[in-house]
């Protein structure tokens, strides 16, 4: 059935910013093919491609092989090459797209074309329709073939023939032109689907990976575009960047394209790469369904934001200039001393040479051999009938001879396997007349380690699978570090650089050659685990709110956070975290507290209200007599402090984030309060007071992500010479002196700054506060190494002794801080 309707994508090759984009290659077929595609589900008489005379030949196949025909025409006056293609066809409609958008939701643009032939239908009349709000570079313009010829020979405007539709709406004294916003289920004008940038095709790969891995085939329903660019692969994309170092061996390269293949990263490998087997370990990997779009040679600039995973053994100053731009960084097994600039820091392969803490230490992730010995639990002495000699690919101490060699003493009827990498390498010919057997490095080692009944080889990942194989293992530790390690670890190994035949035997006598309960035998995904870190947010200064140029000192790594020291204003702040944003919800004071403390806030209503008392007390001494003050309670909850503060004769105003809690505030116990997320609040409008004598918080100051602004918003509150007072833990109580560590890992995920009382007036007074008096509160003696040592009952001279230091060295593991407006 006629349309009197044609399809018209636009489309040239020379892009200045992403030159030959139509035809870059995204899972094996061009952009262009995907966009052809899509247009092609939208009901026409005529489909073209129109391009210019250049790009003509290597368009052509893609426009045969999508249904379209190719037009070639001006390069430069698109207008022209429109007109010029109207003039061979009779249509009526034209509906344009341009090329390089792969998920251009077609639904949209057929629905567009019916609206804009029913504002034409009757005595209607519309020269131009498109929808606003669908996803950046979506948009598809509809118009009237004729208005356009007409619109073309009354401009000599040079946009006007740059482009197709401003020759009609930038001229709407003569032609009805209409932006209608788009149906709700296609407006996502802040989701961005087009190719223009390089960033932007790496996206377009992660949304192809997730749609191919969920067998959705092209063209793609809107509702799949949706799916994918929501999904955590596309939103939290992963660039790992693995050694491809001569020297470093053939390990880091394998686990990032295993990686990669699990769930879809990018995996870095520079041009520049020097090692050896790069391209055919590659190559195994793609033979085995990684797609040749995962490998990048080129890290995305800072419009597209992918984390950056290493294992790169040891990153060098260049690649941190290259990989560090304000976007997370996680590093495994990172040796380096640059671990400062690392976000999260992954120890897999155990080792002593890292003198630093890593987040997690976990040799879960080792991915273990599904081969394994049918002998390798019963623990009896085998015979040993084949050695496999291992040592990486350059066997820098030259060791792989002098093992083979005692061997084959010791087992002259044996098979010895030696791995080498030089393609020429001199050994071979002293293989000659013994049973000594050179070859390449092995792909799929791991899965072949079980074949062997010793494996030789060094302190790695090697020897950690080939003991999960069953294997017997031998390390020969080319340095006193590697010979601490197989200690530490319980190796079997020989000591010293030459191999004799007694160190030999030993080792092979030791108890430790069939090492096998060291590691745990759960098995963990690191892909997955990877993909669960990339989630992981980066935060900066809170107080200072900006990326400083250098990174910050590094207060302490867990598992799920790190924490660093501002090194501008001095405030320790949460850096990075794997947690997911908590949602103050009413559920917090019932619940979240009764988990806390074991009864609800109500209960404990009077407990806080005696404490208040004593802090608006202190209060009162700061701020002097007169009339009776005003006082804004931020965070004030169920209003316990705001009830101690009328009782000490202060004119209390409360604001908390909770309306349940507002409102127990408002009618029970009557005081002024409104329900906001501080620091949006406009006092003078909500209480017609713009500044007050007193601000506080009882602890609120952690929770805030922006406290710089909030310390603003602070500041213009309270009158000068006014009080602003707040509690909080203290990063310098004695559970953070005795085991820092420990204090950061059960800090509560929505604790952002920690703040240590000596570093609190340097803080504050970039806010226009000077520090007035500092209570140390939450004093537990039972907390002190000295208590917990010798088990000191309450009220012991011991235990009094110990409460009093607490107080006079102000240990307790919360403070309280009273300031002045100056
Ligand atoms: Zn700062």
């Amino acid at each position: 059935m006629k349309t009197n309707r044609s399809v018209i994508v636009q489309c040239r090759l020379s892009s200045t910013r992403l030159p030959g984009k139509g035809l870059m290659d995204l899972y094996g077929k061009p952009v262009l093919s995907y966009v052809l595609q899509a247009m092609h589900k939208v009901k026409a008489d005529y489909y073209y491609l129109a391009t210019d005379k250049d790009s003509y030949e290597e368009l052509l196949p893609v426009c045969k092989e999508n249904g379209f025909e190719c037009f070639a025409g001006s390069l430069d006056d698109v207008l022209d090459r429109f007109v010029s293609l109207l003039n061979t066809i009779k249509t009526k409609t034209v509906i344009r797209a341009t090329a390089d958008n792969p998920f251009l939701f077609y639904e949209a643009a057929e629905e567009s074309a019916a609206l804009f032939e029913e504002k034409n239908s009757g005595k209607g009349h519309c020269d131009y329709l498109t929808y606003s709000g669908l996803p950046h570079g979506s948009g598809v313009e509809v118009f009237s073939a004729d208005s356009l010829k007409k619109a073309a020979t009354e401009t000599t405007e040079p946009y006007d023939h740059e482009h197709v539709g401003p020759a009609l709406y930038n001229h709407k004294d003569r032609y009805i032109c209409e932006f209608v916003p788009a149906p709700r289920r296609y407006s996502y004008p802040e989701l961005r689907t087009t190719i223009d940038t390089y960033s932007d095709y790496l996206r377009a790969v992660s949304m192809l990976a997730y749609l191919k891995s969920h067998n959705y085939e092209g063209p793609f329903t809107t509702e799949q575009i949706l799916e994918a660019s929501r999904a955590n692969s596309v939103k939290y994309p992963v660039v790992l960047v693995p050694s491809v170092v001569k020297g470093h061996g053939t390990g880091h390269l394998r686990r990032c394209l295993s990686a990669a293949k699990q769930v879809g990263f990018f995996v870095y490998i520079p041009a520049d790469k020097t090692l050896k087997e790069t391209d055919s370990i590659v190559e195994e990997y793609l033979a085995d369904g990684l797609c040749k779009n995962q490998l990048i040679n080129t890290i995305p600039d800072e419009s597209y934001l992918p984390a950056i995973i290493t294992d790169t053994f040891e990153l060098t100053e260049n690649q941190l200039k290259e990989l560090s731009k304000n976007r997370s960084l996680i590093s495994i097994d990172e040796g380096s001393g640059y671990t400062d600039y690392c976000d999260y820091l992954l120890d897999i392969i155990p080792s002593y040479k890292i003198n630093r803490r890593a987040n997690l230490t976990d040799s879960g992730f080792i991915t273990m051999p599904e081969h394994v010995r049918a002998d390798a639990l019963e623990g009896e002495k085998r015979e040993i009938k084949k050695v496999l000699i291992c040592l990486g690919g350059e066997d820098p101490s030259n060791l792989t001879m002098p093992a083979a060699r005692a061997f084959v003493r010791k087992y002259p009827d044996a098979k010895i396997t030696a791995i080498i990498s030089h393609e020429d390498n001199p050994y071979v010919d002293y293989a000659g007349g013994h049973n000594i057997e050179f070859i390449k490095p092995l792909p799929g080692l791991r899965e072949k380690l079980y074949e062997y009944d010793i494996v030789v080889t060094h302190y790695g990942l090697t020897a950690f699978e080939a003991v999960y194989a069953g294997c017997g293992v031998i390390l020969l530790p080319t340095t006193k570090l590697h010979k601490q390690l197989a200690e530490k670890y319980n190796f079997a190994f020989v000591g010293e650089k030459s191999i004799s035949d007694s160190s030999l035997q030993s080792a092979l006598e030791s108890e430790n050659l069939y090492a096998k309960k060291f590691l745990g035998n759960e098995k963990k995904s690191l892909a997955e685990f990877l993909r669960h870190l990339s989630a992981g947010k980066r935060m900066c200064c809170p107080v200072c709110g900006k990326s400083p140029s250098q990174p910050d000192e590094v207060i302490s790594r867990n598992e799920t956070r790190t924490y660093r020291r501002c090194a501008s204003c001095g405030m320790v702040y949460m850096a990075f975290t794997t947690i997911e944003d908590k949602k103050y919800q009413k559920s917090y004071f019932f619940e979240e507290y009764k988990k806390q403390y074991g009864k609800t806030y109500e209960e404990d209503f009077n407990s806080i209200k005696a404490q208040g008392l004593r802090r608006a007390a202190i209060i009162k001494l700061l701020s002097g007599l007169g009339a009776e003050k005003t006082l804004l309670d931020i965070g004030c909850a169920y209003g316990p402090f705001l009830a101690a503060a009328s009782e000490s004769n202060f004119n209390p105003f409360g604001t908390d984030i909770s309306d349940d809690a507002v409102s127990y505030v408002q009618q029970k116990l009557k005081y002024p309060a409104v329900c906001s997320a501080f620091p949006e609040i406009d006092t003078a409008e909500e209480f017609g007071i713009a500044q007050f004598d007193v601000v506080t918080m009882w602890y609120v100051i952690e929770h805030f992500k922006d406290l710089g602004s909030v310390l603003r918003k602070v500041s213009s509150l309270v009158k000068k010479g006014g009080v602003f007072a707040f509690s909080t833990p203290s990063g310098e109580g004695i559970s953070a002196v005795s085991d820092k560590d420990h204090f950061y890992e059960i800090s509560p995920a929505d604790h952002y700054t920690i703040w240590e009382p000596s570093k609190a007036d340097s803080i504050l007074k970039l806010f226009g506060f000077k520090v007035e008096r500092i209570v140390s509160t939450g004093h537990h003696p039972e907390r002190f190494p000295y208590i917990k040592k010798t088990g000191a009952e309450k009220g012991s001279l011991k235990w009094n002794l110990i409460d009093a230091m607490s107080h006079a060295k102000r240990l307790g593991d919360t403070v309280e801080i009273y300031c002045r407006k100056i």
